[in-house]
Parts: structure tokens; C-alpha cells; sequence
């Protein structure tokens, strides 16, 4: 970690190391929210009254449990599951599931910690959690992944409601297991009770855009920024990381809007298109046929370069979008970024920057957007979701597409004008955890000490 924390705010981040020993990206997350609180230690020590602070970085609940599952050969398998509950300040439980063999305590609560923070951005009533499993999909069989599926969600249903807690899906959980997931919910508790989880098919409840959101909203947010400096994304170079459910529709969206998307990787490596990214084939790669970015390469022609190891950040680019996974850009990328040119840099993924890579973000004076503003869309649009399940109703894409792009300019004028309210003009990190924190504790010193 690079800069200093407040003294008044060190004792705090002190007794979050100390009593949760070795949880080092949650360490990290709370790290970025207790540097941008220095404003309030100074001038507006309400905001830590009753140990908010303290109170806001225990989650409420926290549920480990035991996973077991069958293979096709038989054999018994155990995975660890987990859903962290942080905060129902603002609303029921909010956040995805990851499936994903890194998956841990510490990385659960990271997320369930920048959810509290993201969710209250968007404006909308939803509280903050985040789960997961370390299960690993990739090379599962589709029988495999429902009958995890079906595992995980035999345990989990008795924690989850749409008045309790609505998990969606994150890396791992897409439409394919919320499906199974849902399909067990509704046969343990014989409720067709849509509210409870995000992210379904467009047959059993799900929300158009839904799919797209977190991707189109990061895009949406990165245009509000270039705004600012009367830019736009017409015709510019721009990189994305990951080739996922962000990526894709990340890629899109800039298309969309006249820029052009030249590389973008997975976890075997990157693909150089100069051309522009040919997003039906890669949608055809990664969500049909859930292959390697090196098949890219190989169906798209001898224009296209595959690298296999090497950086992503070293492809020039006037925009970088984040959008694969945590701490993938550090200092040494964020120096290649800056060296080639780079104007702005938006978080698609959740904490994909690292404190250093944010300092030298920052100290070169560029547009930099960290996640929990800049990639809200996902978990608004969940939202939005939330409200047509309630009202039994489903809206038209254009509609719900509007909505989005209406939460995202919001999102992005609560963050100007936080930072530029605590003297911190332009520094969205500073605007994105103020204006979270503020909305929460508001509501926490409302409901008590509790
Ligand atoms: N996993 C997404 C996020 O990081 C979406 C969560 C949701 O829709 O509940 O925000």
C-alpha cells in the first residue's frame, strides 16, 4: 500500500488487519475506502460517529459451508461454498457468486465489501454481500456443473429471499447456472419466487440488458468521463482485458459508440486485431462453444497476432478497460499504459488495479475510474430486474437500456460532485467512496447501533 491512511483513520485499519489475518485483498479494498475517507476525518468526523466505521468493515454474517458433488466417473468431490452478508443498511443482501478455484474467504470479502459501497451508488435500495465456491467450471461437463449447482443451492436457499439477500451471478455464474440454480430454489422451497436471484433467462424472469449491462454501463461511465473533456469514444484505440461477460459487451458498446477495440485477452493470453475485434466470432469462442482466445487468431486470419505470454497494457491505446479480474494491472502495466499514452483507464472488473498502478493513474493527472463506479451498471440493472419481478412487468430492451445509461450519468455526477465538495476535483476514487460511505452510514446511524 502507497500512501498514507489519516491517523485518526489508521487505529481503524489497523484492527481490520489485525482480525483478519492473511485476507490480503480484503485488506487491500478497505485500504482504497479508508484513504478516500481523509476528508471526512478532518472535517466531518459525524460520518464516524458510533463506530461506524468499525461496524461497516465486519460483515454481518458470514456462512461457510461444505459442497458436495458427483463427477460423471463417480467419484465424490468437495468444494467450499460461501456468501458473505455485509450490509442491509440500504436494502436486502446484493451481490454475485463467483466460481472460481481462487475463491476464498479474503476475496469473498473484498467483494462483498466493494458491493456495499457500489450498490449504494447506484441510488437504489439494495444492502451489499458477494459468495461463491472455488469450484473450477472450466473442463466440467454440463451434468457436472447442475449437479454442483444443485449442491451449492441446497444449503444456500435457506440464507437467500427476495427480502433477505438476491445473489446474481460474477466470474463462473452466468445465465447457464443461474438456471440450475433458480430451477433448485424452486424445487426446495415449491415458490416460483423470481425476486430471489438476478441475472435469469429472458423466459423465467430475467431483464433484457441485463446480460450486456455491466459491460455496456462501463462504457456508458468511461463516455461521462471523456465528456468532461469534451471527448468522446469516436475513433479512438482502446484495449479491453478478459473476454467474458464484461469484455463482450464492453467491446460492444464501444463499437457502438465509434471506438475500436484492438486487443483483448483470457487466461492463456491476448489477441491483437488491428481491424477491430470481430465480436460474433468471439462471441461464438466464448459463449457458444466456451473455447481458447487462441482459436481467435486461428479463425480470424494471419492478420490477427496471438500472444501466449507477454502483457496485454504493452498493446498502445488511448482508453484501458479493465474488465477480466482483480489486481491484473499493476504498477509495471500502468507505466506501459502511461509510456504509450493512455487518457483513461475504467475498471470493468471489480479491484482489477492495484494501489500503484491507481497512484501513478492519479500523480499523471488521467481520467481513472475505479470499479465500484464504473462498473455499477451490472448490479443496477440487477436491480432494475428486481423491480419488474416485484411489479410482475417486463420492459423493452430500449427502455431498460435507457434506464442503465440514466444511472450510469447519475452515478458519474454523484462522483464529480463528492470529489469536487471535499476539494478533490476530478478524483473519482475520492467522489465513489465518499458518496457510497455518506449514504450508508447515513442510514446506519438511522437504524441504531445494531
Ligand atoms: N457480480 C456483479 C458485480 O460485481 C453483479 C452483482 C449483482 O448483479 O448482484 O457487481
Amino acid at each position: 500500500m502507497t500512501a498514507a491512511v489519516h491517523p485518526r483513520l489508521q487505529p481503524h485499519f489497523d484492527a481490520v488487519i489485525a482480525r483478519n489475518p492473511g485476507e490480503k485483498e480484503f485488506h487491500q479494498a478497505v485500504y482504497e475506502v479508508i484513504l478516500s475517507l481523509t476528508p471526512i476525518a478532518g472535517k466531518r468526523p459525524e460520518y464516524l460517529q458510533w463506530s461506524i466505521l468499525k461496524r461497516i468493515c465486519e460483515p454481518e454474517r458470514q456462512i461457510i459451508f461444505r459442497v458436495p458433488w458427483l463427477t460423471d466417473a463417480g467419484e465424490v468431490e468437495i468444494n467450499r461454498g460461501f456468501r458473505v452478508q455485509f450490509n442491509t443498511a440500504l436494502g436486502p443482501y446484493k451481490g454475485g457468486l463467483r466460481f472460481h478455484p481462487s475463491v476464498n474467504l479474503s476475496i469473498i470479502k473484498f467483494l462483498g465489501f466493494e458491493q456495499v459501497f457500489k450498490n449504494s451508488l447506484t441510488g437504489m435500495p439494495i444492502g451489499g454481500g458477494k459468495g461463491g465456491s472455488d469450484f473450477d467450471p472450466k473442463g466440467k461437463s454440463e451434468q457436472e456443473i447442475m449437479r454442483f449447482c444443485q449442491s451449492f443451492m441446497t444449503e444456500l436457499y435457506r440464507h437467500i429471499g427476495e427480502y433477505r439477500d438476491v445473489p446474481a451471478g460474477d466470474i463462473g455464474v452466468g445465465g447457464r447456472e443461474l438456471g440450475y440454480l433458480f430451477g433448485q430454489y424452486k424445487r426446495i422451497t415449491n415458490q416460483y419466487e423470481s425476486g430471489v436471484l438476478t441475472g435469469k433467462g429472458l423466459s423465467w424472469g430475467g431483464s433484457q440488458v441485463r446480460t450486456e449491462a455491466t459491460g455496456y454501463g462501463t462504457v456508458f461511465f468511461a463516455q461521462e468521463m471523456l465528456g468532461t473533456k469534451g471527448q468522446s469514444f469516436d475513433g479512438k484505440r482502446v484495449v479491453v482485458s478478459g473476454s467474458g461477460n464484461v469484455a463482450i459487451y464492453a467491446i460492444e458498446k464501444v463499437h457502438q459508440l465509434g471506438g475500436t477495440v484492438i486487443a483483448c485477452s483470457d487466461s492463456n493470453g491476448y489477441v491483437v486485431d488491428e481491424q477491430g475485434i470481430d465480436l460474433d466470432l468471439l462471441k461464438d469462442i466464448k459463449e457458444v462453444r466456451r473455447a481458447r482466445l487462441s482459436e481467435y487468431a486461428e479463425r480470424r486470419g494471419s492478420d490477427v497476432r496471438h500472444v501466449a505470454d507477454g502483457s496485454l497494457w504493452d498493446v498502445p491505446c488511448q482508453i484501458a478497460l479493465p474488465c477480466a479480474t482483480q489486481n491484473e494491472l499493476r504498477g509495471s502495466a500502468a507505466k506501459a499504459l502511461l509510456d504509450n499514452g493512455v487518457e483513461l483507464v475504467a475498471e470493468g472488473a471489480n479491484m482489477p488495479c492495484t494501489p500503484k498502478a491507481i497512484d501513478l493513474f492519479q500523480g499523471a493527472g488521467i481520467l481513472y475510474a475505479p470499479g465500484k463506479a464504473s462498473n455499477a451498471g451490472g448490479v443496477a440493472t440487477s436491480a432494475l430486474e428486481m423491480q419488474q419481478n416485484a411489479s410482475r412487468d417486463s420492459w423493452s430492451f430500449e427502455d431498460t437500456e435507457a434506464r442503465l445509461q440514466q444511472i450510469m450519468t447519475a452515478i458519474h455526477t454523484r462522483c464529480v460532485e463528492t470529489a469536487e465538495e471535499f476539494g478533490e476535483p476530478g478524483n473519482y476514487v475520492m467522489g465513489a467512496n465518499l458518496a457510497g460511505y455518506m449514504k450508508v452510514a447515513n442510514a446506519m446511524v438511522a437504524l441504531g447501533v445494531i
